[in-house]
């Protein structure tokens, strides 16, 4: 299917403006590329403006004083005008890189021609200024139309010069639902060998956003050759399903792992080597904790008891993912949230804290020690079967005769 391209002007902030205004009075040039145009010819929403330029670092630096390097080697730098900041890199290319992640020598160029060449694929190397409107010397826009990711130059060297590469095309192909052109994919497969050499860091932005984008199932073809071993990543079915999913981090990688043979120690293995922030790892070991639990006992009172151990979103996440990697069936994955939804909705109680009683409650009694958490998780259990027991009076009326029995001791 040919997509229609949206080649009216790409809109620019006052501030943008701003630093083209200055930097072009001084004499030099700046384009906007990657993202911000080709967003804005698919007609999406634009989130970030990177910006190329022949003024050089110090340049910058000497025209916007608060401008930070990010790496002077790589000549770029953050701009801040005022509440927004931009990304400007100084036209460059980039050689012999050791490492398959970072270019060993970078060098100035003086034409943005040349610095287009080395960005990785045609679709993010459209440029657009203000007064000269589109520059697209690679065809990337025929590329756009198409909905094809196709790498700069000779693939297998680009993937071997930069390894994030790979993740970074199957990223476009999974957010803007593009296929991967023949001879990029090709190539992503023969040097897919490179990726354990990238940072945990970076591999899980991308990744992250690979899981999230409309279309999770572009990274298929890399799990199939069994290239994300290395991270624990392996032996699932096609992802295609997550694309169903709320597109939050939690749901998505719960279901990446959900559909393993062992899933809480692929998040484990996966968890270190992407150094995952805490608190996705621990959202997704209780959406996955969760999503067994329910997977042998689907009662209401298990599923209460699902909700007061790890909360109701990560179990409403486990019981998404659990369907959208065929661990529960459609039906059942159906049932179970709209039993939970009923729950919620009903007000009935499924943890600690919604008991009618509390702990102080209960010291007043006379309980003591452990007999104060027990008590309240033996009335927990009573509520989740029976939600009008849980009054304030009811409840201390019996509490009252254990009292009298000598029972707040728990012996
Ligand atoms: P988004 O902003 O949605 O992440 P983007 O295409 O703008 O997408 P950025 O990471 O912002 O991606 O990079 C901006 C541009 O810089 C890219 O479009 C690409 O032209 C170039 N670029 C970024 N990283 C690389 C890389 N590793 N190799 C080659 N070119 C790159
Ligand atoms: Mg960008």
């Amino acid at each position: 299917m040919e997509r229609t391209l949206d080649r009216t002007p790409v809109p620019l902030p006052g501030t943008l403006r701003q630093l083209f205004a200055v930097l072009e009075g001084a004499g030099y040039e700046v384009w906007v590329v990657g993202g911000a145009v080709r967003d804005h010819l698919l007609g999406r929403p634009v989130h970030d403006y990177d910006l190329t330029t022949d003024a050089p670092p110090e340049a910058i630096a000497a025209l916007f004083p608060d401008a930070i390097g990010t790496g002077r080697q790589f000549l770029s730098m953050r701009v801040p005008v005022g509440e927004d900041r931009y990304e400007l890199t100084t036209y460059r290319t980039e050689q012999s890189y050791g490492d398959h992640r970072h270019p060993g020598a970078v060098r100035p160029v003086a034409h943005i021609g040349e610095d287009l060449c080395r960005r990785d694929f045609t679709i993010g190397a459209i440029c657009y200024h203000p007064l000269r409107g589109y520059y697209d010397p690679l065809d990337g826009m025929s590329d756009l139309r198409s909905g094809r990711v196709r790498a700069v130059g000779e693939a297998a060297c680009r993937f071997e010069e930069d390894a994030l590469r790979i993740l970074r095309g199957i990223r476009l192909a999974s957010e803007l639902g593009f296929v991967i052109e023949r001879a990029t994919a090709a190539a992503m497969a023969a040097k897919a060998g490179l990726l354990p050499s990238l940072s945990g860091e970076r591999m899980l932005y991308e990744l992250d956003r690979i899981l999230r984008g409309a279309h999770p199932g572009a990274l298929d073809a890399l799990l199939e050759r069994g290239a994300l071993a290395f991270l624990g990543i392996e032996g699932r079915g096609p992802l295609a399903p997550l694309g169903t999913l709320p597109p939050d981090p939690i749901p998505r990688w719960t279901a990446l792992f959900a559909g393993m043979p062992q899933p809480r120690a692929a998040l484990a293995r996966a968890s270190a080597a992407l150094r995952m922030p805490g608190a996705l790892t621990g959202g997704v070991a209780a959406s996955l904790d969760a999503m067994a639990g329910l997977e042998g006992e689907r009662t209401d009172r298990n599923l209460k008891r699902m909700m007061g151990r790890y909360g109701p979103a990560r179990v409403a996440d486990g019981i998404r993912a659990g369907g959208a990697c065929g661990r529960l069936s459609p039906a059942e994955a159906e049932d179970l949230s709209l039993r939970m939804q009923g729950i919620l909705q009903r007000g009935e109680p499924y943890c600690r804290g919604m008991l009618a009683v509390n702990g102080r409650d209960l010291i007043r009694l006379g309980y003591r020690g452990k007999a104060v958490g027990e008590t309240l998780d033996r009335l927990l259990a009573r509520v989740i079967d029976c939600p009008a027991y849980n009054e304030y009076n009811k409840i201390l009326a019996d509490l009252m005769q254990d009292a009298r029995m000598g029972l707040q001791n728990g012996r």
